[in-house]
């Protein structure tokens, strides 16, 4: 058995999937008439509430166009500093696009201290970048953002004069866990219902609403192929496309990837629910070995710390899982990702070669 837990970009298109890309009708994107692209961009930013959306190849371009379209040279963005689009991209937007980040520490439940946001926010003076934006990211290590920090941080950074956005790379996954919060009933991913109780796209506007961009991705727990989509206002899209441009990012015949998108938006959101599941699965059979302490998961990623002298084999446990057909990542800290190619039988395997592995 292959149980591949490294990351939820490992899926492979669905077979419907599949159909839904050859079926497309293709044009040129650059020249803006991919029907594919148009009718994608058009579906992400009426879901989400947004005018617009621009379709991108990775959430790293996503992001960078993001900051580059909020923020000037010489400017600087508030960030958390383990967040993806500072820690994990190359240093783009500095690198690329002469923004230099402000980047603050996290709290445990991946909050950033709402006084330390407004410190960190420059009085004009040429001693210092100007201050232009903050960047949040839910969820943030599979870790839902609470509801009301969100809304306090993003009221705090308007009050300020800053732009707001949103790393939503996993939007859906804290959409469903918020709608799980807010009901007892199983999530639906329809159009909004009249109760507005546990419903999956009510809770995801609900989040970017606080915003004036998000990027989105596909190819994580939605399960597409390839790409992301950046949205927010029609101005403020124009400046991200020209970036788009110069980072490389105009696609031609993109409407083949696109369809994969857009399906993957009609049959892969309120599944992810199921993800959920399979990470607390994972969690509690995992729970009674005493060599690992287990986070319990909110999302569809799992973290498990190699206790004591447990840490001494560290580096002989991913080996060990793999020779079983367990991929996982980490060393002392474990990363486990359930997506759309796990099923529960595969989190049993995975549990069994884990206890053989500390009983040994
Ligand atoms: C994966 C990820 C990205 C970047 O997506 P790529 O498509 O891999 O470039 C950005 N932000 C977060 C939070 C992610 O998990």
């Amino acid at each position: 058995m292959k149980v591949d837990l490294r990351s939820d970009t490992v899926t492979q298109p669905t077979a419907g999937m599949r159909e839904a890309m050859l079926a497309s009708p293709l044009g040129d994107d650059v020249y803006g008439d991919d029907p594919g692209v148009n009718a994608l961009q058009d579906k992400i930013a009426a879901m989400l509430g947004f005018e617009a959306a621009l379709f991108m190849p990775s959430g790293t371009q996503s992001n960078f166009c993001a900051i580059l379209a909020h923020c000037q040279r010489g400017d600087e963005y508030i960030v958390g500093q383990m967040a993806h689009c500072y820690r994990w991209e190359g240093g783009g937007a500095a690198v690329m696009g002469s923004v230099q980040p402000q980047p603050l520490n996290h709290q445990s439940d991946g909050t950033l201290l709402l006084g330390e946001i407004e410190s960190a926010i420059k009085p004009d003076d040429a001693h210092y970048a100007r201050t232009r934006l903050l960047a949040l990211e839910n969820t943030f290590g599979g870790k839902l953002i609470p509801y009301a920090y969100v809304e306090q941080a993003t009221e705090l950074a308007r009050r300020k004069g800053l732009s707001r956005h949103l790393d939503g790379a996993r939007l859906f996954n804290a959409a469903v866990a918020q709608a799980q919060m807010v009901s007892d009933k199983p999530v639906a991913a329809g159009p909004p219902q009249a109760d507005g109780g546990g419903n999956v796209l009510v809770e995801a506007r609900r989040i970017v609403q606080c915003f004036d961009s998000v990027s989105v991705c596909f190819s994580k727990g939605l399960g597409a192929p390839v790409g992301s989509a950046l949205c927010g206002s029609r101005d403020y899209l124009a400046r991200a496309h020209r970036i788009r441009k110069m980072a490389g990012g105009g696609m031609r015949q993109a409407g083949l990837l696109a369809a994969a998108a857009s399906y993957a938006l009609d049959h892969h959101v309120a599944r992810l629910a199921q993800d959920h599941v399979l990470a607390r699965r994972l969690a509690d059979g995992l729970s009674g070995i005493s060599a690992v302490a287990v986070e319990p998961p909110q999302t569809n990623i799992e973290f498990v710390d190699l206790l004591g002298a447990a840490r001494d084999r560290a580096a002989e446990l991913l080996p060990y899982l793999a020779a079983h057909g367990v991929l996982a990542s980490g060393l002392y800290r474990l990363r486990f990702v359930t997506h759309l190619d796990v099923d529960a039988a595969g989190i049993d395997h995975t549990l069994s070669v884990i206890h053989d592995f500390f009983a040994a």
